[in-house]
């Protein structure tokens, strides 16, 4: 499977409690991300430019307001008031398989 095509998760659960986004595709894939794990990694052209990027434990306590569907992705709004970042499905598919947190549905 070519991720760079990978269609629209059919679950997308942002977990509050355990500061998780999980999300799970027809095939039985799934993924689990915690936030600060996007946050570190957010694909926004200024995060991009960091000459040193942010580690997940720089964002220990961050929290996602909202997510807002893009179409090809989501686009997270953070509670440190950082929104800039895209993530495309194969984005945050590769990241939560680089993360090593990937779910075995069966
Ligand atoms: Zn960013």
């Amino acid at each position: 499977m070519d991720v760079s095509e990978l269609d629209a998760p059919v679950t997308i659960c942002v977990d509050r409690g355990s500061r998780r986004l999980v999300l799970a595709w027809a095939d039985g894939r799934a993924v689990e991300l915690p936030f600060a794990v996007l946050r570190a990694q957010c694909p926004c052209s200024s995060c991009r430019r960091l000459t040193q990027r942010p580690t997940p434990a720089d964002f220990g306590s961050i929290d996602v307001t909202s997510i807002q569907s893009m179409g090809y992705g989501v686009q997270f709004i953070f509670n440190d008031g950082h929104e800039r970042g895209i993530y495309p499905w194969a984005l945050l598919a590769e990241m939560g398989w680089r993360v090593g947190q990937v779910i075995q549905n069966g």
